[in-house]
């Protein structure tokens, strides 16, 4: 492919693009395939000889798209959204051609400064106290990894980094039973053992019990273990429990005990002032992560990643062998010493534009929408006698079941709203998802795409209801 050729494929693709952003509630939002059915028609090597792009668009369109969940359809309402804009999508393709490596100051001087300062925006716009200075991570699970790797270099003077666990000491990290599971696997991952997770019992809002925090704190200082760190979460995955930050903070300054809050979805609503509530406390966290590539119409991957003590953080990471080292390094920021890899996509580009197309206010009013369109979704479903709402809504995240009245039989009503569940999938009218609070089946709707209408929600409740009615 030559420069005219990319041209001129160019145009076309944003025309295709464009097209698909008009059209994309019209696909079935969940693909009617069935495992192998699109490898079976990959050719199990690479071509010898180059194709056309005639062909490859060809396959694109009839072997791939049948064989794409619709993440970006205003009917996808399971999950979390993974929400995109024009303004984000139009960056990405930038970011594409730049190619910058974003590693160092040197390999990309205007990439490193302007991730500084989007991070400074988006501080001031969440309303993080000045304490947090941020950088942007892939992900949410490799922040939170960032997080107790902070922790455990914290509580050992950064002895693992020289020298491994010492054999006679054991660490412990504490996060509630609703907690995502990348806490788990993070956990695993910094080398504590998940058998050093502390699951801490949630309260019947599905929050973290700070008595039973403290409790298990002290049961592992007694039998001489060392509490490294508490994940504290706004806005857990089942149903967006928010965890008491003000008397999880206090706890932790107690007992010198390293906190990070995952705010991964649920961090966007910060934007609204109203919603600070959930956040109350977090000067005593000592590190934040939420997810602009989630709520926050900025497409994947882009997590914001912030730290109160970012000489702990880079001392953590930081390595400089010779072929690394640059003149400027006293003065200014190498984002490889802010986590793991050391090539870095120039991802503040699309958060930059997102944060200027849109504008705070302009954020504000879509989160301020999402939210209120769903309580009034909720409040329709509540008042359905068939059906039961399972947990609070503080955000736009609704957990319920179809719960007839002459059923009564936990199994029986799990056996019928998993039914329902897949009846709804295979439509492919609408995608939700499910999880399960105090072991029951809890179907969760989460309206919060970047195009959500009110008649989404309205056509979503009728094949709610409607397929709900056939089951019986
Ligand atoms: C989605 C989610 C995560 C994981 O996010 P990734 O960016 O995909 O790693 C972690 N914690 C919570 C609360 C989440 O909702």
């Amino acid at each position: 492919m030559d420069v005219h050729e990319f041209r001129k494929h160019a145009h076309r693709l944003i025309d295709w693009m464009a097209d698909y952003f008009e059209e994309v509630e019209d696909y079935p939002v969940k693909p009617d395939v069935q495992p192998g059915d699109i490898l079976r028609q990959l050719p199990d090597k690479a071509p010898d000889q180059a194709e056309s792009f005639e062909a490859l668009f060809e396959d694109f369109k009839t072997v791939i798209m049948p064989g794409i969940t619709h993440w970006e359809s205003p009917n996808f309402m399971g999950y979390f959204p993974a929400n995109k804009s024009y303004p984000s999508v139009l960056a990405e393709m930038l970011t594409a051609t730049l190619g910058a490596q974003c590693m160092s100051w040197l390999t990309s001087p205007a990439a490193t400064e302007l991730e500084e300062q989007v991070m400074i925006w988006l501080r001031k716009a969440i309303g993080l106290p000045e304490l947090f200075t941020g950088v942007i991570q892939g992900t949410a699970s490799t922040s939170t990894l960032c997080a107790l790797l902070m922790a455990r270099e914290r509580i050992t003077g950064f002895g693992v980094n020289e020298s491994g666990f010492p054999k006679e000491e054991t660490f412990t990290v504490y996060c509630s039973s609703e907690t995502h599971s990348s806490i788990e696997k993070d956990v695993k991952i910094a080398g504590f053992g998940r058998q050093h997770l502390r699951k801490v019992p949630v309260d019947d809002d599905y929050a973290m019990q700070p008595e039973a925090l403290e409790q298990a704190i002290r049961e592992d200082l007694e039998h001489g273990y060392k509490p490294a760190a508490v994940v504290a979460t706004i806005g857990t995955t089942g149903s967006t429990a928010i965890d008491p930050l003000q008397q999880i903070g206090n706890i932790c300054t107690r007992y010198d005990i390293f906190l990070h809050v995952d705010a991964a979805y649920a961090g966007t609503a910060l934007l609204l002032p109203e919603m600070r509530w959930m956040s109350r406390g977090i000067e005593q966290a000592n590190s934040f992560v939420f997810n602009p590539h989630k709520w926050m119409f900025t497409n994947f991957d882009c997590s914001a990643f912030y730290v109160q003590d970012e000489a702990l953080l880079v001392r953590t990471f930081e390595i400089t062998p010779e072929y690394l080292k640059t003149p400027e390094d006293q003065r200014v920021k190498n984002y490889r010493d802010w986590g793991i890899p050391l090539g870095r996509r120039f991802r503040a580009l699309k958060l930059w534009f997102v944060l200027r197309s849109f504008g705070i206010e302009g954020l504000q009013q879509k989160i301020r929408r999402h939210i209120a369109m769903a309580r009034q979704l909720a409040e329709t479903i509540k008042q359905h006698r068939d059906f039961e709402m399972l947990a609070p809504i503080p955000l736009n995240t609704i957990c319920f079941r179809f719960h007839p009245d002459h059923i009564d039989d936990e199994e029986k009503l799990d056996e019928l709203n998993e039914m329902l569940l897949s009846r709804i999938q295979e439509s492919g009218k609408l995608f939700l998802t499910h999880t399960r609070l105090q072991d029951r089946y809890t179907i969760r709707i989460v309206p919060g795409n970047t195009n959500l209408e009110q008649r989404h929600i309205d056509q979503a409740w009728t094949l709610i209801k409607e397929t709900a009615g056939d089951l019986i």
